[in-house]
């Protein structure tokens, strides 16, 4: 036996639950532009896949563009010009920051405040880590 063959082994003796649980999907974008503006159609159901505030992504999403934003229902209407690659970007980077545990990197977590601070409690590890405030 090789060691790709132990490697192989080892491989299946891994359940599948094991890469199902840490599949995570990204949820992506779908917006325009119109005129001097960039809509964020399903912005309300991205918020919601990733359990999270649909005013706390906005307000993320906004600084980050150095722009200003409102919310208008389920969308998101962004100041400027602003494309889906850049946008979708941002979300990658906001679960980075405000969804995945830092110690689990599972993204089965909860924000909470606390004081002035703001944590990200994972409900599978029970890890409390802060979180970059928001201003
Ligand atoms: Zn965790």
């Amino acid at each position: 036996m090789d060691y790709d063959d132990l490697l192989q082994r080892g491989l299946s003796k891994i359940p599948e639950k094991a890469f199902k649980s840490s599949k995570y999907e990204t949820p992506q974008t779908e917006s325009n532009v119109i005129g001097s503006k960039t809509l964020i159609y399903n912005f309300k159901d991205v918020a919601g896949k990733l359990n999270r505030d649909p005013n706390h992504l906005l307000k993320f999403i906004v600084r980050e563009l150095a722009t200003s934003g409102t919310l208008e229902d389920s969308r998101a209407s962004l100041q400027g010009k602003f494309s889906k690659e850049v946008l979708d970007e941002l979300v990658v980077r906001y679960i980075k920051s405000y969804v995945l545990c830092n110690s689990c990197n599972k993204p089965d977590t909860k924000l909470v405040r606390e004081d002035r601070l703001t944590f990200i409690a994972c409900e599978v590890c029970g890890a409390k880590n802060p979180a970059k405030t928001l201003l």
